[in-house]
């Protein structure tokens, strides 16, 4: 079947599991937003391509987000966040956030997010803050870096980045102790996230899903990859559920079993033929 042909009817299944759901669950990987533009670090040539100086310095991905140089540089540490945390703030959520918005008033849906993201676009494109479990935690809360105590603070920094050496012109402080605050995001090799905001996160999904054990539930996955499963897990997990439909949207790795329901293009272009598949179902 051709890949048009196989997001169609997909798409047309999904619509009808929409129609007849009680709650939505939508699932963000990396690959979730990169039709807002946003780099999703894929292979150390997607990483260099958006950060050409870290090339230059022969750093991966994993080398340049590793916590280590918080506490060896932490001007440095704070080039890579710093510059991401700018470019968060600055990327408007593409229309496929609003699409799910628009589903989850018009069909009643109740509803929670689950991303690995730590980027803050759900909550930019309008979702409210307790129907969100960041998994990795957030670019947009810091903590102490030792840390001297469990607190997570919003992230209210202005971060300048000198984007030819990517170091920080400003380093965040903590406010209790006075030593270098971090962002709080669970990163490689990271022993001193303080997990407490997820954690409540975490605590509140659950009680969602909870509440809706025996509700036919429809579970919406987007740009979440196999080599860090977790988002895909718990899509794994719910989809075991009766009543529980689980819908892949990744141009990459698609593949689902079914009864389940793969949509093999970006997450924009899925939000949209399931919307289109809604809307089509909804005329007279
Ligand atoms: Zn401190």
């Amino acid at each position: 079947m051709d890949l048009e042909r196989a997001t169609k009817q997909a798409a047309a299944a999904a619509a009808a599991a929409l129609r007849g759901a009680r709650a939505l669950v939508v699932t963000a990987g990396a690959g979730a937003g990169v039709d807002s533009g946003l780099p999703d670090f894929r292979g150390p040539q997607g990483f260099w391509r958006a950060y050409p100086m870290y090339q230059r310095l022969g750093l991966s991905f994993e080398e340049a987000a590793d916590p280590v140089h918080f506490t060896d540089d932490p001007a440095f540490g704070w080039g890579f966040y710093g510059h991401r945390l700018r470019l968060y703030r600055e990327t408007v959520p593409h229309a496929g956030f609003g699409l799910l918005r628009e589903w989850i008033a018009r069909l009643d849906l109740d509803h929670f997010v689950a991303t690995s993201n730590v980027d803050g676009q759900f909550q930019l494109a309008g979702f409210a803050p307790d129907r969100v479990c960041e998994i990795h935690g957030s670019i947009h809360h810091l903590q102490c870096l030792r840390p001297c105590r469990d607190d997570i603070w919003e992230n209210h920094e202005e971060i300048p980045v000198d984007e030819t050496t990517m170091r920080a012109r400003v380093v965040p402080r903590c406010p209790a102790c006075g030593g270098v605050a971090r962002p709080n995001i669970l990163m490689f090799n990271d022993w001193t996230w303080v997990g407490d905001r997820t954690a409540a996160q975490r605590a509140r999904l659950q009680g969602f899903l909870a509440a809706h054990e025996t509700d036919p539930v429809v579970v919406i996955e987007m740009g979440a990859g196999t080599a860090l499963p977790s988002i895909r897990n718990l899509g794994a997990r719910l989809g075991y559920r009766p009543g529980c439909l689980v819908v892949r949207i990744n141009p990459r790795e698609p593949a689902i079993d079914r009864p389940h329901l793969a949509l093999p293009v970006g997450a924009l272009a899925g939000l949209r033929a399931i919307d289109a598949a809604l809307v089509a179902g909804a005329a007279p």
